[in-house]
């Protein structure tokens, strides 16, 4: 005890003897001060008033009454930590009461009897130094306390403000901005029920602010681009995913941080005006912390650099809010901005600075449990992933197919844009199972089948193919749906979406159908190349072996001269004029081909006269183009003397145009199965009958008829 500092008594009286008894009386256990009236009293006070420990006051004084200074301790709530002892001989019960009313703790009466005078002063110290023991040891334990979850709820609000990309100051400026807007309310209004201690508890729940965001994907949280509307409704759900995360904590559910936590978390982004959300509150329906928060966010929001954006400066984001710019705010929280201007800018310039030891930890702390959580994707993975999309969104815009990702949570489709443009529906589309554009195109079940055909399957074998009748902008058309199911790597895995694609099976077969025909075809005569014709003939041998068949080949005589004379062009049109008159001329069943530059084949089934057919095919292909003289010459060869060996028959019916060439031109000749030699040249008829089956053959070289 010998080492405690002597207790100091003020001691207010004008009289300089009641001062000197009162001093005698006290002073070899107390230090004493003299105030001689009420002013100096209290200059006295405002420079000490945590080392007087007693006040002896007398009322009746000039410059400032008894009165005065005890108005004044109320003013600057030394009352509340150093106790009064009044002494005066106005007594009456009305100064008494009034006395008492402004926290005297006791009033002695004059002239008064010293021992009794020592006693209550004594006393009055003693229970004062008791009850000051007392508040110190629970204001360092609750300090303690409050210093811990405090610490808890900075890693916390890291966590999640770096995985949000800021710059780990943001929470920091929000507890700072609303501790002061908080503060300087209160001596501006009594309008809400604020007291001293809830100034801390709501600047340490602002710190929570944000945690929904914890919730939010990371690449819509870190988008360093403006957010699509979709992107902004999966944002905007944050303060109600905080709140609801506040809600289900399975404790503390009485405890005021929690509560004031849960009204910051889920009302910040209302406004004053009901433009906010989630709930579109208005006035003072917001409880005045959120509307804090809400204004303190703003205002970090502007004057914090950004990915997407540069620094406002201080004044310009305080001109800006007051102006009405960035939403619509409480006036009185306005007024506290106007009057705070210069004192959020200094303390806002030392935040920065403050600390930084203290915020490199915690950085360490945050950093260390976002590797192990993973929760982070970092910068560069950010950018490879915005790179996959620009790339998945270019493959998939030029292979003009529907794609799509599927993903359970968020229950979310995203249609690659072509597909989306194709449906004539919206790139992403939440909640697909109840959207309307959606239901509308598939009929009853489908999605449903399809979803439960996605969970039938397994990691190992994740692909269904699924084909279903869908209503593309109002026609119905039949789809084949390629999809993926995505698993999670959880023991056992999750079912968390799908990826694939939709494939119009009508287009799909037109496209393959035009393919075939443009394989099959000649580009310049519409008639059938070789290689087509090859199948097509050596398919019609086989699947009738008791039938005769006969093929011809012809090629067009000098040729050449047409090109030479006229050019290229005009030899094209001859060409496509043989064709022509090829096509028209045959009888249904007949196959015709291009098989050379001037080279035709023409193939058909018989049953007795072969040569009256050719002989009439042969006349109906002469005559003339334009100037040029068409003349042709032929070589057949039939199954029943050559065989039924696609090969051999055309090689007879060559053979027998070779000589056909060699002979003069401008006739045809059957192949008769002994060689070069022995082939029989036939010449035209002249009038060729046209029945079936009724031509007549008539050996001979055209010029001799
Ligand atoms: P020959 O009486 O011996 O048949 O003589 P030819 O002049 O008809 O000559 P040949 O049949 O040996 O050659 C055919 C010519 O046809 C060769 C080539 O210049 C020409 N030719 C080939 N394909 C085309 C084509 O698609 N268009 C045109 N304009 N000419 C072609
Ligand atoms: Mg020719």
């Amino acid at each position: 005890m010998g080492n405690e500092r002597r207790q100091k008594v003020l001691i207010a009286d004008d009289s300089e003897m009641n001062r000197a008894i009162l001093a005698d009386m006290l002073g070899n256990d107390y230090d004493i001060i003299e105030a001689e009236n009420g002013k100096e009293a209290v200059a006295i006070l405002q420079k000490q008033s945590s080392e007087i420990d007693l006040l002896l006051l007398d009322i009746v004084m000039p410059e400032m009454d008894g009165f005065g200074v005890l108005r004044a301790m109320n003013e600057f709530r030394w009352i509340e930590d150093t106790p009064v002892i009044m002494i005066s001989a106005e007594n009456t019960p009305d100064r008494v009461q009034q006395a008492y009313e402004l926290g005297i703790t006791d009033f002695i009466s004059r002239p008064f009897d010293a021992i009794i005078v020592h006693h209550r002063v004594v006393n009055t110290i003693l229970l004062y130094a008791k009850q000051k023991k007392l508040v110190n040891m629970v204001t360092d334990q609750i300090y303690e306390k409050e210093k811990q979850s405090a610490l808890m709820i900075d890693i916390l609000s890291h966590i999640v403000e770096f995985r949000n990309g800021e710059s780990g100051q943001h929470v920091l400026h929000i507890r700072t901005l609303t501790e002061l807007m908080l503060r300087h309310l209160l001596q501006m209004s009594d309008k809400y029920f604020i007291s001293k201690s809830d100034i801390s508890m709501i600047s340490t729940a602002a710190a929570l602010h944000d945690i929904g965001k914890i919730a939010i994907p990371a690449e819509i949280l870190n988008k360093p681009g403006r957010l699509t509307p979709e992107e902004f409704a999966v944002m905007k759900t944050h303060s109600e995913i905080g709140a609801s995360m506040l809600e289900a904590l399975p404790v503390h559910q009485n405890e005021s941080l929690v509560r004031k936590a849960y009204e910051i978390c889920r009302w910040h982004h209302e406004r004053y005006d009901g433009k906010g959300y989630p709930d579109g509150l208005k006035g003072d329906e917001i409880p005045i912390s959120a509307q804090i928060v809400a204004l303190a966010d703003v205002y970090d929001a502007l004057t914090s650099e950004r990915v997407y954006k540069k620094a406002i400066p201080h004044e310009k984001a305080v001109e800006m809010i007051l102006d009405g710019q960035c939403g619509q705010f409480n006036p009185l929280l306005l007024q506290c901005l106007r009057e705070l201007e210069d004192k959020i800018r200094e303390e806002m310039s030392r935040v920065e600075i403050r600390d930084w030891s203290d915020k490199r930890n915690m950085r360490n702390i945050a950093d260390e449990i976002m590797q192990h959580e993973e929760l982070s994707a970092s910068e560069r993975t950010l950018q490879l992933l915005d790179h996959e999309r620009m790339k998945y969104q270019f493959f998939a815009d030029m292979s003009q197919e529907v794609q799509f990702e599927y993903t359970v949570s968020p229950p979310m489709v995203v249609l690659s844009e072509w597909g989306a443009r194709h449906l004539g529906m919206d790139e992403i589309i939440m909640n697909p199972c109840s959207d309307k554009t959606v239901r509308d195109c598939f009929e009853e079940g489908v999605l449903e089948n399809m979803h439960q055909a996605l969970i039938n399957t397994s990691p190992s074998d994740p692909i269904i193919n699924y084909d279903c009748c869908v209503k593309i902008k109002g026609t119905d058309r039949w789809i084949k749906i390629i999809a993926r199911a995505t698993w999670s790597s959880d023991e056992p895995p999750k079912y968390q979406g799908a990826i694939g694609k939709a494939l119009d099976i009508h287009e799909t077969r037109t496209k393959m159908a035009a393919l075939e025909e443009m394989a099959a075809h000649d580009a310049m005569t519409g008639l059938y190349n070789h290689k087509f014709a090859r199948i097509r003939i050596q398919d019609m041998m086989t699947s009738r072996p008791d039938s005769k068949f006969a093929l011809g080949i012809f090629d067009v005589d000098h040729f050449k001269q047409a090109n030479d004379t006229y050019g290229h062009m005009f030899g094209d049109q001859v060409l496509i004029h043989m064709a022509k008159t090829l096509k028209r001329n045959m009888r249904e069943g007949t196959v015709s081909a291009r098989v050379g530059g001037d080279e035709f084949l023409l193939f058909f089934e018989y049953r007795q006269h072969v040569d009256l057919a050719i002989n009439r095919i042969f006349n109906s292909l002469i005559g003339k183009y334009e100037d040029f003289p068409i003349s042709v010459s032929m070589g057949v060869a039939q199954t029943d003397v050559a065989g039924t060996d696609y090969d051999q028959l055309f090689h007879a019916a060559d053979q027998a145009l070779y000589t056909v060439k060699q002979g003069g031109r401008g006739y045809f000749k059957f192949y008769d199965g002994k060689g070069c030699d022995a082939l029989t040249a036939i010449s035209p008829i002249e009038d060729g009958n046209d029945g079936d089956g009724q031509e007549e053959i008539k050996e001979g070289k055209e010029e001799d008829s």
